[in-house]
């Protein structure tokens, strides 16, 4: 199986049909982790991508905005960790998006993510997103209420009301050349109670755990329900979202990476081209060096 094929496989290119029960947190395309085949691809990807970020940075022209989202302890840290291991940190940024601050609430929502966007040649990363806003926010509409929308502004048309504001803000940014890519990582209910078990357990993990991740996961059905619509709503081919199967750590990083790789590609990235009254410039500088070796030592 190629990159490019498992990429596709996981992309929501229908999104009216879109449903989350059709996919399987637990999928690996009957690859296995111990099997070389699986290995080589995902190294494959991750060098793949360093090249990729390499001419990105270079031709100075794209951004990518990759949005990761998930229930907690999905794997969207160790998903970056990895996946961007092999990337000159230099070309990425990252920015967690957690409760929004008291500033935040005096804007709209779309405020406090559109000042971290990735600049032209970098790749930008929101761990979470303005999609919290779709999500955590209509699973809880009491939040609403912070975000101190006048009356009338806040009835039940809300969620239509962002999914569309959401479409129109990504479709701008795509079409001011933002690569967008998002990343929902489908964990299963019973593999979050392991790995919170896990976080209870592990001294090195019990920072991580939080007792309102308890809380969250008694509204699971409410949770999906929201990424459900959310994704129906804002899959586009411009801004596309991927349901990465993430009961197995090194499959999502594997199927990330693919994607990754994948859109990149379609980009035709290059670096860019010295050519004419520069390139003899750049001849003659070399030129000078070289006479410059024998002279010095
Ligand atoms: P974590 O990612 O585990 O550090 O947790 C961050 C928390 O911030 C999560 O519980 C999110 O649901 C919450 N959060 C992020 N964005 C928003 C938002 N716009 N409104 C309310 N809560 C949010
Ligand atoms: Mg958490």
């Amino acid at each position: 199986m190629k990159l490019e094929q498992i990429a596709k496989r996981f992309r929501i290119d229908n999104p009216n049909r879109f449903c989350l029960a059709d996919h399987k947190p637990g999928e690996c395309c009957g690859l296995s982790v111990e099997k070389a085949e699986a290995k080589s691809m995902l190294q494959d990807g991750i060098t793949r991508l360093e090249e990729l970020q390499e001419k990105l940075y270079a031709s100075d022209r794209w951004s990518v905005l990759i949005v990761l989202q998930g229930m907690d302890a999905a794997g969207k840290d160790s998903l970056i960790k990895h996946v961007m291991s092999g990337v000159n940190p230099q070309g990425v940024e990252v920015h967690s998006f957690k409760q929004p601050s008291a500033e935040e609430l005096q804007h709209d929502f779309l405020w406090r993510v559109g000042k971290r966007l990735p600049a032209r040649g970098r790749i930008g990363i929101f761990n979470r997103s303005h999609y919290e806003d779709v999500l955590v926010v209509r699973v809880h509409p009491e939040l609403l209420s912070g975000a101190k929308l006048p009356a009338g502004l806040d009835g039940r048309h809300i969620w239509r009301h962002r999914y569309d504001d959401i479409r129109s803000f990504e479709r701008h940014l795509a079409r001011s050349g933002t690569l967008i890519l998002k990343f929902f990582l489908n964990v299963s209910h019973a593999e979050q109670r392991k790995r919170f078990l896990d976080r209870i357990e592990l001294p090195a993990k019990r920072w991580k755990f939080s007792m309102n991740d308890v809380t969250e996961r008694k509204l699971w059905r409410k949770y999906m329900r929201a990424y459900e619509d959310a994704i129906r709503e804002t899959s586009r081919p411009e801004a596309p979202w991927y349901v990465l199967p993430a009961d197995n750590k090194w499959f999502t990083r594997l199927v990330a990476a693919a994607a990754l790789v994948e859109a990149l590609d379609r980009l035709k990235l290059e670096y860019p081209r010295v050519q004419g009254r520069a390139l003899a410039e750049l001849k003659k500088a070399g030129k000078a060096l070289q006479a410059e070796r024998g002279g010095r030592r």
